[in-house]
């Protein structure tokens, strides 16, 4: 596996903490070279290209949420690169909307802040990078979705709908984009330890969420960054489309 991929530029969204920040480490250990993305933590951002050494690129800074500053962070990544191999679409946002007590005014703008980012965003992105890919040969993109779009998210509607459409958006980029050489895949994790997990599992119903595995844990980054870098370079083509689910059992889909 090590030098796997060797020379590969990969962009990981959101690899300023969290899954993308384990996932940009893995993938920089396999050989790649890493554009480190955040949205405001630029500290954050700086230290974990510090942590890539020699396999850092550059960090690029951009709200999902706005379309404009995603086409500017392309276009400067290909200038400067002149190409991505991989596109890891990690960066999200979460939050609990209280779909029962809010009004409507705050639950519609608390809609469009999440589906905007979580959904448009990460098609702009994929849309601009996939035409990139085109004309260096090809490509993989690899979405990070949430068990959420299948299980259901009470308390966060929004979160919940735009990683079903983030499914639905991969599958159809699969069947588009295979034949010209550009792959899509999709993990489903569930709860995984991380800054956006933090409230969920110090909370009251930590436990609750932990022993809805076998294992009463959730999941480690570093378990959903090994899926990044098998899709990243060893999974098959054939595989182009899937969904992949880690969740420790907590939702066994059939
Ligand atoms: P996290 O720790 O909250 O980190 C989020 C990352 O996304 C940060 O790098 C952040 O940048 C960036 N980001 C946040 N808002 C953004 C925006 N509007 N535009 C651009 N970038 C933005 O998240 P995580 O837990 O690692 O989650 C990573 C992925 O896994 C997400 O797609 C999430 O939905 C999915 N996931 C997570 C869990 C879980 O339990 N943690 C479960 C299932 C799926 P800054 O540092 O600059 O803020």
């Amino acid at each position: 596996m090590e030098n796997d991929l060797n020379g590969k530029i990969i962009l990981v969204t959101g690899s300023s903490r969290g899954i993308g920040k384990s996932a940009a480490l893995m993938l920089a250990k396999a050989g790649a070279r890493i554009i480190v993305h955040y949205s405001r933590n630029s500290k954050a951002a700086d230290e974990v290209l510090q942590q890539l050494g020699e396999q850092a690129l550059f960090a690029v800074k951009a709200d999902l949420g706005n379309a404009e500053e995603i086409r500017a962070m392309v276009e400067s990544i290909i200038h400067q690169t002149g190409r991505i191999d991989v596109l890891v679409n990690n960066a999200a946002v979460h939050a609990n909307m209280r779909p029962l007590e809010n009004s409507f005014e705050t639950w519609f703008d608390e809609w469009n802040r999440i589906v905007t980012a979580n959904l448009s965003g990460t098609a702009c992105l994929s849309f601009l990078v996939s035409k990139a890919m085109l004309k260096t040969g090809g490509g993989r993109i690899i979405n990070i979705s949430s068990r959420g779009a299948f299980r259901g998210e009470p308390e966060a509607w929004a979160y919940g709908a735009s990683k079903g459409g983030l499914n639905s958006l991969g599958q159809s980029m699969a069947k588009a984009l295979a034949p010209e050489n550009i792959f899509v895949f999709t993990i489903a994790p569930g709860l995984v330890s991380t800054d956006m997990s933090e409230d969920n599992l110090t909370g009251p119903q930590g436990d609750e969420i932990r022993n809805q595995s076998p294992f009463g844990r959730v999941a480690r980054p570093e378990e959903v960054g090994k899926i990044v870098v098998f899709f990243a370079g060893e999974a098959p083509e054939f595989m182009t489309g899937c969904i992949v689910d880690i969740n420790g059992a907590s939702y066994l889909r059939t």
